[in-house]
């Protein structure tokens, strides 16, 4: 490429989990990279969610980044599952040892990224007004970064300060003596609700629809967990590449009808006293898939909720009607539904008198109005292929990708649009998630040969062929047949009723498991990238 300072071989958005370890395996490549960034530092996901009680459900030490033994030993996790900050520092930590910030220019929100047909180049602009071009691009965009507030009348009238989980201040915010409103129930409600309400005067929750969750039980890590951990470093990463999510849990083998219900009790009750996603990812394997088996598991979670919260109608009122146990994304609590057992903790239900506007002093609802000096918007994103469509991404040719995936995402292998050369996705739509980091290096690292193969080659141009995103649509669709979740709206189905247009389930990751990915995406590599033209 040309001396030009604003021409790259590789220009990267996004400084979170996924665009600092893609700078790393360019330089690899001694290409001439840049991470453009909207945040003042590293840490994507990390850096703006800073909401009270942010924290992993991931096993700290199965999160972090696996490419660097040396960097693994360095850093203790002070948890088993890490708080928002820990997690920052991690990053920033990781920023600093691998001397990643030079290449990165903060502060600058990418609008528009354009391909010139004619000479295989990105050109890409931001909200500074600058304009950098590169062959390739790379979307490090992460799949929950289009935070989403809610469609509500009078919004912006409220006196007193607003926020969203998303958007959470950089000061501490005071909570003593303060009236909070906040919207949504969420995983990241449920962090932040039983983290203030202990701190605040007084705490409504509007609730439209209950999500079920179970206990974290996180615990800090002692000394000899330290050691061991140290120690385990290759056992844990391997361990998940071998599971259906890279986390360390995999399902049980056995069916629901292959115990009596004695059992099936005694094994749940086990599972609810464990750390992290052992009751949703570890259980039995036919909770997912068959309607029988999941009301089983359904009608245990909801027996839990009774025997935790005191009122029974509040009890009744937390318990999701309208999917069955773990067919969302399971948030994990820790001590969410006493926090429904305090006197200053109220519950409204949406359904039956819904929020007609937001005044200046607070929250109406169809029968009254709730003063707060606070309110928080846990309201959530416009998932995946959200942070896709807030960027203007379009060919010289007049094709727009927003357009193109109005309906349904074109994809191969969920890391390149089909109609769009030279564009590398990290964790976009139709690839396989569950452990973001362990889902996030594979798909780098697959990536960034792919970009050596074609670099290496001589050519400046690749692009999936139609026929290989055909294929791959299918496979998708079909790894989701039979799966309990597929038809649930949520942002992994990319229902979003802040979004016009987002109120269908849609098939937005390929359900068949890591394993089954890894194994089509290596079969590609291995035959030289068929998939694909280059030119
Ligand atoms: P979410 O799960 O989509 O929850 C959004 C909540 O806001 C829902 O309860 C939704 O209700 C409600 N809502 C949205 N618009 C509303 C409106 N106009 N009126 C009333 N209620 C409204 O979003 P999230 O809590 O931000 O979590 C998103 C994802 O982030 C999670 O699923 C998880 O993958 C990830 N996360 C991970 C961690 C972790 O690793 N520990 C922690 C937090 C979050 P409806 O359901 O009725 O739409």
């Amino acid at each position: 490429m040309s001396e030009n300072n604003s021409q790259y071989d590789v220009i990267v958005i996004g400084a979170g989990v996924a665009g600092l370890y893609q700078l790393f395996k360019l330089r690899q490549l001694k290409l001439k990279a840049l991470v453009i960034e909207a945040g003042d530092n590293v840490g994507g996901t990390w850096y703006w969610n800073r909401y009270p009680g942010a924290r992993f459900d991931s096993e700290s030490w199965s999160y972090g980044y696996s490419f660097s033994k040396e960097l693994f030993e360095e850093w203790d996790w002070p948890e088993h599952f890490a708080a928002q900050p820990d997690t920052l520092r991690y990053l920033n930590y990781v920023a600093d040892k691998f001397d990643f910030r030079r290449d990165i220019k903060f502060d600058r929100r990418v609008e528009a990224c354009v391909f010139d047909q004619q000479n295989n180049l990105w050109t890409v602009r931001t909200n500074m007004k600058e304009e950098y071009v590169a062959r390739f691009l790379i979307t490090a965009l992460g799949p929950l970064s289009a935070f989403t507030l809610p469609n509500i009348e009078g919004r912006e009238t409220f006196k007193g300060p607003a926020y969203h989980t998303a958007r959470w201040p950089h000061e501490e915010v005071d909570f003593s003596g303060k009236r909070v409103g906040i919207i949504g129930t969420g995983a990241c409600a449920i962090q932040t609700i039983q983290t203030i309400a202990k701190d605040v005067a007084h705490l409504t929750v509007f609730q439209r629809s209950p999500n079920w969750a179970a206990p974290l039980n996180n615990s800090v890590i002692t000394e000899d967990e330290q050691k061991q951990i140290k120690q385990d470093f290759e056992k844990i990463f391997e361990q998940c590449r071998k599971t259906i999510a890279c986390f360390i849990h995999d399902p049980d083998p056995r069916s629901t009808t292959d115990l009596t219900p004695d059992e099936r009790e005694a094994f749940w009750e086990k599972l609810y006293k464990e750390p992290g996603f052992g009751i949703w990812i570890g259980n039995l394997k036919d909770i997912l898939v068959d309607e029988q088996a999941n009301k089983l598991m359904t009608e245990f979670a909801a027996k839990k909720i009774r025997e935790r919260v005191n009122d029974p109608e509040i009890a009744k009122l937390l318990t999701p009607k309208n999917h069955g146990f773990g067919t969302r994304r399971l948030p994990l609590e820790s001590g969410y539904y006493e926090v429904y057992n305090q006197e200053n903790v109220l519950l409204v239900d949406l359904n039956e008198t819904p929020i007609t506007r937001i005044t200046e002093n607070g929250i109406k609802t169809s029968n009254q109005l709730y003063e707060f000096d606070l309110i928080i918007y846990a309201t959530g994103f416009d998932g995946v292929t959200g942070p896709y469509d807030r960027i203007d991404i379009r060919t010289s040719t007049g094709r727009c990708l927003k357009d193109d995936w109005s309906d349904f995402p074109r994809t191969l292998f969920g890391m390149q649009a089909e109609g769009f050369p030279n564009m590398f996705m990290i964790l976009g739509p139709h690839t396989s998630r569950g452990n973001i980091p362990r889902n996030i290096e594979e798909v780098v690292d697959w990536q960034t040969n792919l970009l050596e193969y074609t670099m290496s080659n001589g050519f400046t141009r690749v692009e999936p062929k139609s026929t290989s995103v055909d294929k791959w649509e299918l496979q998708v669709q079909k790894a989701s047949e039979g799966l309990l979740m597929s038809g649930v709206g949520s942002w992994q189905t990319g229902v979003n009723s802040n979004v016009p247009g987002r109120d269908k389930p849609r098939v937005l990751a390929y359900n068949g498991g890591a394993v089954k990915y890894r194994t089509v995406i290596q079969k590609v590599e291995a035959n030289n990238y068929e998939e694909f033209f280059f030119a």
